[in-house]
């Protein structure tokens, strides 16, 4: 875990509110989106989520925890990146939604911004737009991968856009690999 430098502002994920961690260890101001609130509403019924629900309150009351959209201009600029990584299809828009965050409070804010997630595809698109990122209790990538998208049976390449659509020449779902491995 990467300790943040004081004043840093912290971007978090929804795999990261899974953990049931205790926002008070972080002294830094933390961000999230919406709709990483709302993943883990869905599950409010589990016990254990109904405790980090709990943990989330509490830190928006005491402005700890600031919920904010991104503009739909830094959306289009992770969506557009994302096509060119190949992460577009592995991510969703909860995901592409909280880049964009990051990416907009990195422009905007003085302080370092910084992506916590243990989401390989999301730390892959950050390092492609620059921005910093740590995981939590798990080792991240120090290596930043382009992928392909291809067919395993018959080996045709086909755009990023297409990754679990079917092969339109033999019907196999197409899988992703990298293709390009650049060190960070
Ligand atoms: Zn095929």
């Amino acid at each position: 875990m990467t300790v943040p430098k004081k004043n840093s502002i912290l971007v978090i994920d929804s795999n990261i509110f899974f953990i049931g961690i205790d926002l008070n260890i972080f002294k830094e101001i933390i961000y999230t989106t919406p709709k990483i609130i709302e993943e883990i509403e869905v599950d409010k019924y589990r016990n254990n989520n109904r405790n980090i629900l709990n943990k989330i309150q509490v830190a928006i009351e005491s402005k700890k925890l600031i919920i904010k959209e991104p503009s739909i201009k830094s959306l289009q600029i992770v969506e557009e990146k994302s096509k060119v990584t190949g992460d577009f299809k592995a991510l969703s828009l909860a995901d592409k939604e909280l880049i964009a965050l990051t990416l907009e409070l990195s422009i905007s804010q003085s302080q370092d911004v910084i992506l916590y997630t243990n989401d390989y595809s999301m730390e892959n698109l950050c390092s492609e737009l620059n921005l910093k990122f740590s995981p939590l209790y798990k080792k991240g990538i120090q290596k930043q991968i382009i992928f392909e998208v291809y067919c395993p049976h018959c080996k045709k390449i086909y755009q990023t856009e297409n990754l679990y659509k079917e092969c339109e020449v033999c019907g196999t779902k197409l899988k992703r690999r990298p293709r390009k491995i650049l060190n960070i």
